[in-house]
């Protein structure tokens, strides 16, 4: 494809209007929404009108006169319309990684009998500790083995299978109605992480029967960075959950300041403390970018995006020593595609460099996201462009490009 060809298809491109709602900065090829969303042109303006009408002039009023107190379930209802639940299953608290933790010590008490929990090797690490930590205080047993044996390895002992639907590394697609359906046919539950999921593929949670999932704010969903998180629980689950930080506004009524604990009815019991409402008036203008927009196309986008940078490296980066570690297939992929380069980090610095903002994932890959509200055909031919001159002009090899930055 030429890059005029690229033109011809963004002039095409009826989903071309949603770039701008985002305030990109000029000169920037953005490939990292799958790690942090780019800010969206009305974050600023909302984020201080909340602080200077809400916070500063009706203060504590707020909670009541703008619906503070509702932001969680607002939100959530929101979310749930990107995954495929119900807007009462879904609640926007915390972090994902606490999440995750509220969700399986709520959960293994529901499989009292059984001795494990099932978790994918190599998946992402926050996954792994806290289900370690979780298994180690309730006297059950982790066991990993590879993704693609999730399935075949739940068996009668098996409480919970705890997996990312998509891969945060490769980008493969787990099939969530196949795995939860095994899971199911077990006696066991399922557990999702949709981190790299909500808002960049197909998610349907309620047809897929799933138990629970969590998933970030701060990645497709644009809340900004480190915004509240998320979590889901199927409708008939809620009653038997039991959260293991039961905070005042979980309880059942919280402004009766009871001194005994008793949980709010539906996922609200999953809540803990006051939700940090600025960071929560970001997630929410995030996710109204998502507004008027039909997301199968938009969904197809991405994955276009995806073929098309692969098609391209293919061609344009020939005989440099570049591999695809991702699936070919499209509709088995997330939203990002990444590629084995020996010198996988040195490379993503160079192109950082000239301004094409990908990231690095140990040991060797180039990980680049193409968030498809924002991104163009003709960025995903530039950033090849520039990954073709990277790697012929040997730049990528200038020592400023090896050192390691905290974050990668
Ligand atoms: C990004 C990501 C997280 C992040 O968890 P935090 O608590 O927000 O730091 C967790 N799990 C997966 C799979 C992720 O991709």
């Amino acid at each position: 494809m030429t890059r005029d060809e690229a033109l011809a298809l963004d002039a095409a491109d009826p989903l071309a209007f949603t770039r701008d709602r985002f305030a990109l900065p000029e000169g920037t090829i953005y490939l990292d929404g799958n790690s942090l969303g780019a800010l969206p042109a009305g974050t600023s303006d909302h984020v201080a009108r909340v602080m200077q009408e809400e916070w500063g002039r009706d203060l504590i009023s707020s909670w009541n006169r703008h619906d503070w107190i509702r932001l969680p379930q607002r939100i959530g209802a929101r979310i749930a319309a990107l995954v495929g639940a119900e807007e009462d299953e879904v609640i926007a608290c915390d972090s994902t990684s606490v999440n995750l933790y509220k969700l399986l010590c709520a959960a293994l008490p529901l499989r009292p009998d059984r001795t494990t929990v099932l978790i994918e090797d190599g998946g992402f690490p926050t996954d792994r500790y806290i289900a370690a930590e979780v298994c180690a205080r309730a006297g059950r047993t982790l066991r990993a083995v590879p993704r693609g044996e999730l399935a075949s390895s739940i068996d009668g002992d098996t409480a919970l299978v705890l997996l990312t639907h998509v891969d945060y590394r490769s980008g493969a697609v787990a099939d969530m109605a196949g795995i939860t359906a095994a899971a199911h046919g077990a006696g066991a539950l399922a557990l999702w992480d949709l981190s790299h999921s909500a808002g960049a593929v197909a998610v349907e949670l309620g047809a897929a029967r799933a138990d629970f999932a969590v998933g970030c704010g701060y990645k497709y969903l644009n809340g900004g960075p480190g915004a509240p998180a998320w979590l889901y629980a199927r409708r008939d689950l809620h009653d038997a959950l039991a959260t293991p930080i039961p905070g005042w506004l979980g309880h059942a009524a919280p402004f009766d300041f009871e001194q005994d604990y008793r949980p709010a009815p539906g996922i609200a019991r999953m809540l803990c403390g006051t939700p940090p409402v600025l960071a929560m008036a970001g997630l929410e203008r995030g996710l109204m970018q998502f507004g008027g927009v039909d997301t199968s196309a938009l969904f197809a986008k991405g994955r276009a995006l995806g073929d098309l940078a692969i098609a391209l490296v293919e061609d344009r980066c020939a005989g440099h020593p570049l591999t695809l570690a991702s699936p070919r297939d499209g509709t088995l992929r997330g939203s990002h595609v990444s590629f084995a380069h020996p010198h996988a980090y040195a490379l993503c610095q160079a192109l950082i460099a000239r301004g094409v903002v990908g990231d690095f994932r140990t040991p060797d890959l180039l990980r680049l996201g193409f968030a498809p509200l924002y991104l163009r055909h003709v960025d995903v031919w530039d950033a090849v462009a520039a990954l073709g001159d990277v790697l012929d002009s040997g730049e990528w090899d200038d020592p400023r490009h090896h050192r390691r930055n905290a974050v990668t």
